[in-house]
């Protein structure tokens, strides 16, 4: 049999790094390239490994940062980025970083600094699970937001109103100032669904809901908090300006014709509102105004009331 040469450890080595999908390079203590494999050249700055050696940190990332390749540099000052990283690279002894390219793709890198005089850099693709990652943040925060959403008019639901109107509660408290809510309930809305179908009753929720909103202020909160109930909060204002929003919304309403294939639907709403008490919480201050709305509704409907 033909006997054949073993390879010793280093040369092993040696043809793993070289022949390695993950990129591998070792800068001396000048801070220029002594060795690079082909990954490392493609991956991080879209040359060969001929375009890189020799040359030092500085100058590598120069010329791909004005030749638009490899790592996605974020300045308008190429100087003064390199100054910074440069020293921050000699600095620690092990960095490890995310960095994303400019063909879209992300390396993890890690550089480590051996005896003061090398630095082994090794980087891997994690394009993939940093796309994934993203994916999920995404897909996380648009959850989040529909959790608070309602569903069928798209403004704040009951989740949001009873989070927001905490915290708009402690505000007041904090600042000593005027906070005044209002509770609606469209009137006879039962009639609306047995009249007109239960989809006229949600584009009539709608519509509605729109109307409202044009009326009010970015800071304010309206929230549907049941299904023909909402909220208000009007935060740091008086009570007269509270008061005249809502009953410009009740006219407003009043006097709409509401749309619905080929119908047209009127309809009105009650208000019950209170000026937030110093004693008062949420569900203080709710139970309260639920009983103002009571007697709008006891009253004769269509009317605001204000304890
Ligand atoms: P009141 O003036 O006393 O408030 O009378 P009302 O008929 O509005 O009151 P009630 O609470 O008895 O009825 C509310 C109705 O609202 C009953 C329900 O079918 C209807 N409703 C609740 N949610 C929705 C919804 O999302 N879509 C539709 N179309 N109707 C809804
Ligand atoms: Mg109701
Ligand atoms: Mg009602």
């Amino acid at each position: 049999m033909k006997a054949h040469n073993p390879l010793d450890n280093s040369q092993l080595l040696s043809l793993f790094v070289a022949q390695s999908n993950d990129g591998y390079a070792i800068f001396d203590e000048k801070d220029e390239v002594k060795y690079v494999n082909q990954s490392c050249a493609q991956m991080l700055l879209e040359t060969t490994t001929g375009n890189i050696l020799g040359k030092t940190f500085a100058q590598i990332m120069k010329e791909s940062y004005y030749e638009n390749r490899g790592i996605k540099v974020n300045t308008n000052n190429i100087d003064r980025w390199l100054t910074c990283v440069s020293r921050r690279r000699w600095r620690s002894t092990f960095r490890s970083f995310e960095i994303d390219l400019r063909n879209g793709g992300w390396l993890l890198v890690s550089e480590q600094v051996i005896g003061g005089k090398f630095i082994f850099l090794h980087a891997t693709d994690i394009t993939r699970t940093k796309r994934l990652e993203q994916e999920l943040l995404r897909s996380q925060s648009k959850l989040l937001e529909q959790a608070y959403k309602d569903d069928l008019t798209q403004i704040a639901n009951r989740r949001a109103f009873m989070e927001r109107g905490t915290e708009e509660i402690k505000k007041a408290h904090r600042h000593q100032k005027n906070l005044v809510m209002f509770l609606l309930d469209i009137d006879h809305f039962k009639h609306i669904n047995d009249q007109f179908g239960h989809s006229a009753g949600d584009s009539v929720l709608i519509s509605i809901t729109s109307l409202i909103q044009l009326q009010l202020r970015s800071y304010d909160i309206f929230a549907r908090i049941g299904g023909e109930e909402f909220a208000l909060i009007f935060s740091d204002t008086d009570t007269q300006t509270a008061v005249n929003i809502v009953e410009r919304i009740r006219k407003l309403i009043e006097k709409a014709n509401f749309q619905f294939e080929d119908k047209s639907i009127q309809c009105t709403i009650s208000f019950g509102g209170s000026l937030l008490l110093d004693s008062d919480d949420l569900g203080s201050i709710v139970s309260r105004v639920d009983d103002v709305l009571y007697l709008a509704k006891k009253t004769g409907r269509n009317r605001v009331e204000f304890s």
